[in-house]
């Protein structure tokens, strides 16, 4: 039985189900640890089925297939895949739905995607596949699989309880609006409706009266499955609804409010409200069994603590037991003092690294049952590698994991080791990497929107003028941002209003600043610009850096030149093109020729390094927090830069495809593409041994910032620069001057005076 409406109907008429969503990981390391979450899941925790995302104009096709396979036939769980319908070759929808049949797959959630440019914004010229011509909503997509593959699929679609946000997001949202369309959606064939996430409980309830009483009497037997989002921290929760135009009630908001600075404690909050809301939405009446969908952002443990909590795990039946016969067992304990209670013991045992309570575990080969004598209660924190998701790689030991107790050490801290995700810099083996909606690059607002704000650019000084006004805090988004920041707030954080002066120093130079933050040498955790984690209970520190877009000639003669010079013990970069080729401090320094990949491709090699070497990186931000070990929230490496790199330059093409084909804007945008390198510099220097707010510590911290801007005397030069013409080469900076003389493989350089007798006598 595949369809999930059929395994709906088969439930008794008063039970729980729940679907789990899962993206396709942006990184090799992703897919790999997001294989063994699945798998741990699957049998953990038994979701009625799985649902895998797909990017909007089918970015993500091929990886979403990818992820659907391993779901419905690895794992074999029941699969639903997601299908957009618009802005795509068309074709691709009639692959997708072919390709779902051959895996297995019975079930689709039919989308519509992005709204539908019109023809002449077809960048690829493609005009007898475009998929617009075919599906304007994602009721043509519902009828398009009835029509094509009669009751084959079950279909679900979407639906919106505190309303669509419409398209221009200049209306008010209302779901009374929307309802003619999901009227239709289920006359031509839906089976099931899943909706937005919702924190609304409230707004919940009355969405779901409004549809069971409609006067069309069409969805009063069909499923309705709220959509749920764990609360992984503050920043994603604001991000999230922001994006989803979803609501956040004053009474939650102000809970989650008040402890955001400590993920931990986000995150403890977090499963208590979404419990309640699970709790709230059970009590509604409901004409079938009661489901609930939770966006997992591809984590594994709030999810897991919620349905633990609401009691939404089937009981292991059987087939199950006879399943997990040679699998490690863990045990649920739940009581931090590893006690169970009646109710934990009436819980079943299973495979899972999941707890009640988010407390960290430690890592074990083969975990202890209960029964078993064990010093203390300490079996509780134990957890096996693989259920902790630590990467399969390098499982640790359990000599040296039993040394560490409770969860605490780096070993503890690797049963969690991607539990506070960090968006795209985080850590790249985790499943979580890179985007939170899983949907693939986007430029997060409307076609409309994108053009009003960022108008028709045709030159370079155009493009200076949306980031000068992006960094001076009049221009809330550029193509991008992350999006979720309010168009009213200037969406520049507090934190890199700190170095706004030197920001635009870069703009000024034509350098397009994407991501950037200041050093900061040990303030203390509750500090108001800086602080995170536990509050008074530690340092944080940073390592400034700054990710930023420059034209091909810059890098090549001047940045990279410079940075050379000052070697990798100053700084640490990476660059990469639209073309694929990557350089960094790291390949230069080791003389690894650059690699050229092909934007997006990933070669095998690629993917070898991937998996074997993860060590061209560092943490660019970290605390020292009582009774921790040093955590390290944002990293920069290789494998996530070049992941970054090549959403970076799609985001070109999603932004030039706003503008008609063949328009200036959209053949500069283009050019623009094609030239210009990505570039992230981090400064090593923090201002680390120097006396606390001492000129030595400013000037430290300020290094970074100076050398970009040319502001900075240069050490004595060592040979570095490769002038392939063989030609003397100078280099302007300010009042200083540079010159190069490849044979000789030496600088000269002045602050003004006569270069040329200098000059003379190394010639001769
Ligand atoms: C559960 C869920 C999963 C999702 N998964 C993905 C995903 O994997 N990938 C992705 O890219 N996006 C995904 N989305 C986002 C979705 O693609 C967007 O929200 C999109 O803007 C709308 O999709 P829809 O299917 O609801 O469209 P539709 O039902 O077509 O509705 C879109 C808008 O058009 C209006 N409308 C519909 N029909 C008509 C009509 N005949 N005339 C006039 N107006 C009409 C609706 O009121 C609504 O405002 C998901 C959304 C949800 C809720």
């Amino acid at each position: 039985m595949e369809k999930i409406i059929d395994k709906i109907a088969a439930l008794p008429p008063d039970a729980h189900y729940f679907s789990l969503e899962f993206f396709p990981p942006k990184t090799q390391m992703g897919s790999v640890n997001l294989q063994a979450r699945l798998e741990r899941m699957a049998r953990a925790l038994r979701p009625l089925f799985v649902t895998v995302t797909w990017g909007a104009g089918g970015t993500t096709a091929t990886k979403s297939l990818e992820l659907a396979e391993i779901c419905q036939r690895q794992l074999q769980l029941t699969t639903c895949l997601h299908l957009t319908c618009t802005n795509m070759n068309r074709k691709l929808v009639d692959e997708a739905l072919e390709e779902a049949k051959v895996l297995g797959i019975r079930n689709i959630l039919a989308l519509r995607g992005d709204p539908p440019r019109s023809e002449e914004y077809n960048i690829d010229g493609d005009d007898e596949n475009d998929s617009n011509k075919e599906f304007t909503y994602a009721v043509d997509l519902v009828r398009y699989i009835r029509r094509v593959h009669g009751d084959y699929f079950c279909i679900g679609v979407a639906a919106y309880p505190e309303g669509h946000p419409g398209d221009s997001y200049t209306e008010p949202q209302d779901p009374v609006k929307d309802l003619p369309y999901l009227v239709e959606k289920v006359k031509a064939g839906a089976d099931f409706i899943m909706t937005q996430l919702t924190y609304d409980l409230e707004a919940y309830r009355k969405f779901e009266e409004m549809l069971r009483n409609h006067e069309s009497g069409v969805f009063k037997t069909i499923p309705i499955i709220p959509g749920l989002m764990p609360i992984q921290s503050y920043n994603i929760l604001t991000r999230v609804t922001k994006l989803s135009h979803a609501n956040i009630p004053p009474h939650i908001l102000s809970r989650v409010e008040e402890v955001k600075s400590d993920d931990e404690k986000v995150k403890q909050v977090g499963v208590d409200i979404l419990s309640e809301i699970v709790d709230g939405i059970k009590d509604i009446p409901c004409p079938g069994p009661r489901g609930f969908h939770f966006y997992t952002l591809n984590l594994e443990k709030s999810v897991s603590f919620v349905l633990e909590r609401c009691d939404l795990i089937p009981p292991m039946t059987e087939d199950n037991d006879e399943l997990d016969r040679d699998r490690d067992i863990a045990v649920i304990a739940a009581a931090q003092n590893g006690v169970l209670d009646e109710n934990q013991k009436r819980s079943r045992r299973r495979a899972s690294s999941i707890n009640s309570q988010p407390y960290n575990r430690v890592i074990v080969d083969k975990l202890r049952v209960p029964s078993e004598k064990s010093s203390g209660g300490s079996f509780s924190y134990e957890t096996t590698a693989l259920s902790a998701g630590v990467p399969a790689m390098n499982p640790p030991p359990r000599s040296t994991t039993l040394q560490i107790s409770e969860g605490v050490g780096s070993l503890g801290r690797e049963a969690t080791w991607d539990d506070f995700p960090n968006g795209r810099w985080g850590d790249a083996r985790s499943p979580a990497f890179g985007e939170i909606d899983g949907y693939g690059p986007s430029l997060h607002v409307s076609a409309t929107v994108a053009r009003r704000l960022w108008g028709y650019p045709t030159s370079r000084s155009d493009i200076n003028t949306l980031f000068r006004r992006h960094v001076s805090g009049e221009l809330h988004i550029v193509p991008w941002s992350e999006g979720g920041a309010p168009e009213e707030t200037g969406g520049l954080n507090a934190e890199t209003a700190t170095i706004r002066t030197e920001l635009l120093k870069l703009i000024d130079k034509g350098w397009w600043t994407l991501a950037s933050q200041p050093a900061v040498n040990g303030v203390r955790s509750d500090h108001p610009i800086f602080g995170w984690g536990p509050p008074g209970e530690g340092f944080v520190f940073q390592k400034a850096f700054v990710e930023f877009f420059c034209p091909g000639e810059d890098y090549q003669s001047y940045i990279k030149p410079l940075l050379q010079r000052y070697g990798e013990d100053e700084f640490a970069w990476f660059a990469t093109n639209a073309a694929g080729d990557f350089e960094s401090s790291f390949s230069l320094a080791t003389g690894t020729t650059t690699t050229t990949t092909g934007a997006g491709t990933g070669s095998a090699a690629d993917e070898f390094s991937e998996l074997h070497d993860n060590s061209r990186g560092m943490a660019v931000t970290w605390g020292v927090f009582r009774g921790k070990e040093i955590t390290t929230p944002t990293i920069i490496e290789e494998v996530s830069f070049r992941a970054w790199g090549d959403e970076a330059y799609r985001i070109w093409d999603e932004w030039r495809r706003i503008y008609p084909r063949g328009s200036p804007t959209e053949r500069f945008l283009d050019a623009t593409k094609k030239d210009v390198w990505l570039v992230c510099v981090i400064g090593q220097r923090y201002g680390a041994g120097t006396e606390p707010g001492s000129a030595e510590e400013d000037r430290e911290a300020k290094m970074l910032w100076r050398v970009l801007a040319g502001e900075e005397q240069e050490p004595d030069y060592d040979p570095i620069d490769h002038d392939d013409t063989g030609t003397l080469k100078k280099i302007e900076r300010g009042m200083e001057w540079n010159l190069y003389y490849p044979e000789m493989k030496y600088y000269v350089c002045s602050e003004s005076g006569p270069l040329t007798s200098l000059l003379n006598d190394f010639m001769n």
